[in-house]
């Protein structure tokens, strides 16, 4: 490697680890965050956050965690969203803190349902099982039925292993029902229905997110009204047909520019955004998407760069805003959508 200096070796060091699916570039860039309007120790302004109350038939959408990539960032909490129906919590992705993302939107662990996972990348399966077991320390006694791709019901398996001691004190000591038993995993192997009850129907489409496969984006149907979770992808033409008409699109997105300054002239800097273009969404991307599918609301999340450079709300609104003249939303932790 010729002649770089430690900054600039730690920021190619970065940008490989982005290349590699380890969106984590929350370190070195304090230049890029200065030139970029970054905002590091604030979290975005959420005006179309709603009031925290339930209405009949409503579908409450909870952004639990924003940011992409599995390094813990300051500005965001890892991918994760909550949909609660009724008195049941639906949790899509479970990033690093979920469970307490869930408790911090004032929602209790004990109405956790059915937990889906898009696919196994850590920023969205770190805290599978933790999810479960705090929730059932809390106070969860009820059968908890899990979607995603396989390896989950091994993983399910390991977990409780890992997990052995733990659970048999507490089941002798504070007399809770045995773990075991209230968790059902539901490995997903191809596209369709996924899930239907009295309530809601959720199906899946697999999205394009090499090197993971499958990769799945997940639509809730409830009471006419519908919300798409893109998961992680780059244009799909899977996800512009699950998303059709969809009230609510939540889709991952990256701001290129920022990607590219941080790649600056790096010998393998095209071959490193070739290879993000590959598997993630870029804003015009997402933007098109979004109009192709006659979406209501397009919610931004799974933000890259999601923590150093913060980005303001308007850059992001500004790069979408060209393809999509529908209603955008950057997407903030904890934030609320009514759907
Ligand atoms: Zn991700
Ligand atoms: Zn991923």
């Amino acid at each position: 490697m010729p002649n770089l200096n430690h900054s600039r070796r730690k920021i190619l060091r970065n940008s490989l680890q982005m290349s590699l699916g380890l969106l984590g570039a929350n370190l070195s860039l304090a230049s890029l965050a200065q030139s970029s309007g970054a905002r590091p120790n604030s979290a975005s302004p959420s005006a179309t956050t709603t009031p925290v109350s339930s209405q009949t038939g409503a579908m409450r959408l909870i952004l639990l965690g924003t940011a992409g990539g599995p390094t813990p960032k300051k500005n965001r909490a890892a991918p994760a969203q909550l949909i609660m129906i009724g008195e049941e919590a639906y949790v899509i992705d479970c990033g690093n803190g979920v469970a307490q993302q869930i408790v911090k939107a004032g929602i209790k662990l004990s109405t956790l349902r059915h937990v889906f996972l898009t696919h196994q990348h850590s920023d969205h399966n770190a805290d599978y099982g933790n999810l479960l077991l705090l929730a059932w320390a809390a106070d969860l006694s009820h059968r908890v039925d899990t979607y995603g791709p396989a390896p989950l019901r091994k993983m399910t398996r390991l977990f409780q292993e890992l997990n052995a001691e733990d659970i048999r004190i507490r089941e002798q000591d504070e007399g809770r029902v045995p773990f075991s038993t209230l968790v059902h995993p539901h490995e997903i192997v191809r596209a369709g229905v996924v899930l239907q009850n009295d309530t809601v129907t959720v199906r899946a489409a697999e999205v394009v997110h090499p090197p993971v496969q499958p990769s799945f984006a997940y639509r809730f149907d409830h009471a006419g009204k519908s919300i798409v979770i893109s998961g992680d992808t780059t244009f799909s033409e899977r996800l512009l047909e699950l998303a059709q008409d969809a009230d609510v699109l939540v889709h991952e997105v990256m701001h290129l520019p920022s990607l590219e300054k941080l790649l600056g002239t790096e010998p393998n800097a095209l071959r490193l955004k070739e290879h993000l273009l590959a598997s993630h969404s870029s804003c015009e991307q997402v933007g098109r998407l979004a109009t192709r599918a006659k979406v209501k609301k397009l919610v931004l999340s799974h933000f890259v760069p999601g923590g150093y450079p913060y980005l303001e709300d308007q850059i992001w609104i500004d790069a979408v805003r060209p393809f999509f003249d529908g209603e955008i939303v950057v997407g903030s932790d904890l934030m609320e959508i009514l759907v």
